[in-house]
């Protein structure tokens, strides 16, 4: 039997599962899944998590089940592409054929001093429990400050004013205005939410040190109670640390037009931790798997692999303020309100029936 092994069951490696299952893949060949959590964890939600506005069971789907899907539980600890190995806790070891490695993403600290220590985390379910039970259970009227105004510091803000009307809740962006590389009008729409929702949003910000309690912007030293991490994203430890491959400045293993290794067909590297021009989203790791099912199966049935590889065109982006107000940028056309928040939890709805069934 072959072994054509998944690492990581997030967004690209479900989509895989969800077109090669139930039987788009060979007799001979069997698919191992290997992640540390025993269900998918649905990443997009983790801000609603940890702000306590949705369930730990609302943000996890479970995987699928086949006779020749194999489910693997535990801590991957490293990929050897020479040995073609994976190495988990508990001297485990999975020995593959073709590997696709999807294991997302991990805080960047920017080498601030005490950001890693002192900041709490949305990047996996784990730390958004954490981060859950420490916002929620803070005292009245505590400060929290979140670092970095991208869409998931965004999203963290809004939500938890909802969940805590009485937090101080202070936003630190580094650019001059929120949500700088969308159009001015979302940018516009979402300020005026964070002023008439008493948010604070420090523009222009460099923060420079973290310390218990305290958090330094330029020469400011500021009082906090809890300092939550949005500032930036690497691929994790264990991808940054595969040798003898070719990686790109933010350490992602750099790939070609097939999503494979420069020097090596039988590893594919899909999502956010793969190198790629267009910015980390789930969206663009479900686009990376449709193409490398395309590549799977031209291979399985011993085709030659297309000459050129379709362009990736994403749709555009969603993001929530709270649960009733929202802002999208979809094919160049910018929705706020409302409509844009009913168009995030459609699309939310829908993705969760799909990955169900
Ligand atoms: C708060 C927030 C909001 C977001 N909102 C959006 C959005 O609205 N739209 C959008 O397109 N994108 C959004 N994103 C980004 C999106 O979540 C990621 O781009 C996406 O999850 C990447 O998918 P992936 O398949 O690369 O990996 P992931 O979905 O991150 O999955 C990686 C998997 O690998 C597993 N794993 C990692 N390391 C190990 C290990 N060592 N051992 C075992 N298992 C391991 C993890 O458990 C996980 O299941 C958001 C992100 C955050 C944090």
């Amino acid at each position: 039997m072959k072994n054509l092994v998944l690492l990581g069951g997030g967004y690209g490696n479900m989509r895989i599962l969800h077109r090669l299952l139930p039987n788009n893949f060979p007799e001979d060949t069997m698919i191992t899944l290997i992640d540390r959590t025993p269900f998918h964890s649905l990443k997009t939600e983790f801000y609603a998590l940890a702000a306590g506005t949705s369930t730990d069971k609302e943000v996890r789907v479970t995987f699928p089940e086949h006779p020749r899907l194999d489910t693997v539980y535990g801590e991957i600890t490293k990929i050897d592409t020479k040995e073609k190995l994976v190495y988990l806790d508990k001297d485990r070891t999975v020995q593959y054929d073709d590997l696709v490695i999807g294991l997302g993403c991990e805080d960047k600290y920017h080498d601030v001093p005490g950001a890693e220590e002192y900041t709490y985390s949305i990047q996996t379910i784990a730390k958004s429990r954490c981060t859950f039970e420490k916002l929620c259970g803070l005292p009245a009227g505590s400060t929290v400050a979140i670092v970095g105004a991208g869409l998931s510091g965004i999203e963290l803000a809004s939500e938890l004013r909802e969940s805590r009307e009485d937090l101080k809740i202070k936003l630190f962006d580094r650019s001059h205005r929120i949500l700088r590389e969308f159009p001015e009008k979302l940018s516009n729409y979402v300020k005026s939410w964070f002023e008439k929702n008493n948010v604070e949003v420090i523009a222009e910000s460099n923060i420079t040190k973290v310390e218990p309690n305290l958090l330094f912007n330029h020469e400011d030293v500021i009082e906090v109670d809890s300092v939550v991490w949005t500032a930036g994203v690497q691929p994790v430890k264990v991808v940054r640390d595969i040798e003898d491959i070719e990686k790109d400045s933010k350490e992602r293993p750099i790939i070609n037009q097939y999503f494979q290794l420069i020097n090596d067909e039988h590893v594919y590297v899909i999502g956010d931790c793969a190198s790629s021009e267009l910015p980390p989203s789930a969206q663009l790791a479900e686009e990376q798997a449709e193409r490398v099912v395309k590549v799977l199966k031209a291979r399985f049935k011993n085709e030659p692999l297309p000459e050129k590889m379709p362009e990736i065109k994403l749709k555009g982006y969603l993001g929530s303020l709270g649960k009733k107000h929202g802002f999208a940028h979809v094919m160049d056309t910018a929705v706020t309100g409302r409509l844009a928040r009913l168009m995030k939890s459609g699309y939310l709805w829908f993705y969760k029936r799909q990955v169900e069934s």
